[in-house]
């Protein structure tokens, strides 16, 4: 079925643009005698959807009509109208866009849009061949004032410090990539490949305070702490994930940890000082491993080896070791062939029907 709003809209267009290739060509393509010819016509306000909000789809008044009854544009939920007017900009999938169109009827101008682009980035990145990162400082302070910048969040007025982001940080390997017959420029091109890549994340997960009184207040919490769509990458390498790398890498982030200072944001002229919290948590078995030097049949929080795993009389026995808790359960203590027990047994039942 024709939807009648399209129509409609795509006349009012059509009128427009022939009117204004007529005044247009009428001025000799002139753009001061276009203005003086036309400065009545220029002042008229041209709303594309005025009118047409008000064009009522007729509604089949027998049992023939099926469906829904449609509603005005202005009537329509915002998801509507967004659905409604998304043929308008093709290509344009950006809810911010989407948004401008519904509340103003026009379109962003385009620079506007590469300089919000450029503002989502970070300072300083380092981008060579072989790799990018970005100093772990600036990518905090980005992240900040990002958060900062979301409507509803309000800054406490009479707090300006004991205010923290909560992030968890990790990193992992990947490989089996597509290798392409470019050759590398640097020094260690011999050996580099674009087989493995390394990179590391940080994910913000929180951003409270706390009050005078000692209570902890939520301003901005993490939606999808799971979600890669929360994960700003520090860095990553064409490197292989080995111990030694993963020991590298992770010792780099850490010293860069330490040396972190407080993202301060200007509020009016008063200092508003944030402290960043890092937690080491965002890791696989096989990091863990690397980063504790242990095999992969070694406990890493007790150091407890298969010959030993079922010797239950000498489990607390075992030296534990706390640093160790935030990089999860260690799963080889669950014994994960016990349910063989019970299958084994299965096998001489007769069938059940
Ligand atoms: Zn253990």
């Amino acid at each position: 079925m024709a939807d009648e709003f399209e129509i409609s809209l795509k006349n009012r267009i059509k009128g427009f643009v022939t009117t204004l290739h007529r005044k247009w060509t009428g001025a000799g393509r002139s753009l001061p005698r276009f203005k003086i010819k036309n400065s009545n016509w220029l002042d008229l306000n041209f709303n594309i959807f005025g009118e047409i909000e008000n064009i009522r789809v007729l509604q089949p008044s027998t049992s023939s009509g099926r469906g829904r009854p449609k509603k005005l544009f202005s009537e329509s939920s915002e998801r509507s109208k967004k659905r409604k007017i998304k043929h308008l900009a093709p290509g344009s999938t950006t809810s911010e866009m989407r948004n401008r169109t519904s509340c103003l009827n026009i379109f962003s101008a385009y620079d506007h849009v590469l300089n919000a682009k450029k503002e989502c980035y970070p300072k300083n990145i380092r981008i060579t061949e072989t790799s990018c990162q970005v100093p772990l400082q600036d990518l905090l302070d980005h992240t900040i004032i990002r958060i900062l910048k979301i409507p509803n969040i309000k800054m406490p007025e009479n707090i300006v410090d004991n205010i923290e982001l909560l992030c968890k940080w990790g990193c992992d390997g990947s490989s089996d990539h597509s290798q392409y017959k470019q050759t590398f420029n640097e020094s260690s091109s011999l050996t580099t490949t674009d087989y493995d890549v390394f990179m590391f994340s940080v994910v913000p997960l929180q951003l409270h305070f706390t009050d005078e009184g000692g209570g902890n207040h939520i301003l901005w919490k993490n939606p999808r702490y799971s979600s890669t769509r929360f994960c700003r990458p520090i860095k990553f390498d064409f490197i292989k994930e080995t111990v030694k790398s993963t020991q590298e890498g992770v010792e780099a982030v850490k010293s860069e940890i330490i040396n972190l200072h407080p993202t301060i944001y200007l509020r009016g002229i008063e200092e508003v000082k944030i402290k960043h919290t890092m937690i080491f948590s965002m890791i696989d078995g096989k990091v863990a491993n690397s980063v504790t030097q242990t095999s992969s049949q070694t406990c890493f929080i007790c150091g407890c080896t298969p010959k030993d795993m079922n010797k239950f009389d000498n489990m607390d026995k075992y030296p534990v070791k706390p640093e160790t808790f935030s990089y999860g359960l260690s799963t080889l203590h669950a014994y994960i062939r016990f349910l063989e027990c019970i299958l084994h047994i299965s096998y001489r039942l007769d069938f059940q029907t």
